[in-house]
């Protein structure tokens, strides 16, 4: 079967009858990458690096990929991303911030600059935001893939970054580490310190926390709860209860739809067995950490995945449907409407 076919097959008769129906028109996706080669100081999946093939990715993956991706996959919608480069230690931040720099000129796309506790100082950080018109942070990750152990959030962001995100009410789009994630009380503890000392920062957590299993939401939803002004982005997240126990412990609010381009434009689901996420995609990928290809099974985009976990939580817990669509754009244009960009 070529691509062509598959998608005419497979995937345009899933999402006309699935997707399609419940997906509002504009969509905004609050979490995507974009990056080119040259923005790679090294590629860690090929240079040894601890960590490093725990999520292989394309080293080419511009803007115009990315269009034309969520074009493919989602036809119909005018699409809206928040977008950011590579955000660990494999990238060279400059070039990477001033490439996502430029993408500000687009009025469908909101720019995020790489930062975090050590790479930059104050003053070098407002010049950065008004000169390249960003909507906030993407907090760089300061280790390769599975290699973080002892980080806390406490390592991952300093007051010079906070205080700008306070005072400018920025998006600061937080990736939390450890094996535990959003489940380890150390982090929680972190978590909740940004939110109160900082109460101005918009803190969205990346993949809900990284609770891609519904245990490790369980643990974490109630240390959020009542933190106003932290939100979850839903990308990499296909578990419905994991939706499901959000809709039920702080409400749709401060859920907002993200994908992770690049990565959800396979085919394929993200699962979980035993405590840990595995990726089950079709052949044809990078070999990669708990990446299981397969040819014998139906498959179609990841992004249909994640967005038929937020439906089937929406009807368990009986959102209304204006609830529903608000989750996958106005939720999240609140929070970019609410930037006071530094400069803008
Ligand atoms: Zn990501």
């Amino acid at each position: 079967m070529t691509e062509q076919e598959r998608y005419q097959q497979i995937d345009m008769p899933f999402y006309k009858a699935e997707v399609d129906p419940i997906l509002p028109d504009p969509v905004l996706d609050f979490h995507t990458h974009v990056w080119t080669r040259e923005q790679w100081s090294s590629v860690p999946a090929e240079d040894g690096s601890p960590g490093g093939k725990y999520m292989v990715v394309n080293t080419e993956y511009p803007v115009e990929k990315l269009l034309a991706d969520a074009g493919r996959i989602l036809p119909g919608r005018q699409y809206r991303a928040v977008c950011f480069g590579y955000p660990c230690p494999a990238a060279n931040i400059d070039k990477t911030n001033d490439a996502v720099a430029r993408l500000e000129k687009r009025d469908n796309l909101f720019p995020l600059m790489l930062a975090g506790k050590g790479l930059a100082d104050r003053e070098e950080i407002e010049q950065r935001l008004q000169k390249g018109r960003f909507y906030g942070y993407k907090v760089f990750l300061n280790w390769f893939g599975d290699d973080y152990g002892r980080i806390a959030v406490e390592d991952m962001l300093s007051p010079v970054e906070m205080e700008l995100a306070d005072r400018y009410r920025l998006i600061v789009l937080l990736h939390v580490p450890r094996s535990d994630r959003l489940a380890d009380p150390e982090i929680q503890a972190g978590v909740a310190a940004l939110s109160r000392d900082y109460p101005g920062a918009r803190i969205v957590l990346a993949h809900c926390g990284r609770c891609y299993t519904p245990d490790r939401m369980a643990k974490a939803v109630k240390a959020i709860k009542n933190l106003n002004n932290v939100y979850l982005d839903t990308s990499m997240v296909m578990d419905p209860t994991v939706i499901q126990i959000l809709l039920e412990e702080i409400g749709p609010s401060r859920l907002l739809f993200a994908t992770d381009f690049p990565v959800p434009a396979m085919r394929g689901r993200r699962v979980y067995v035993l405590d840990h996420w595995v990726d089950l995609v079709l052949p044809g990928y990078a070999e990669s950490g708990y990446r299981v290809q397969s040819d014998n099974f139906r498959a179609s985009f990841m992004v249909y995945e994640i967005i038929q976990a937020i439906r089937r939580a929406a009807e368990r817990t009986g959102l209304p449907a204006g609830e529903l669509k608000a989750l996958f754009h106005d939720n999240g244009m609140k929070l970019l409407e609410q930037v006071e960009r530094p400069g803008v």
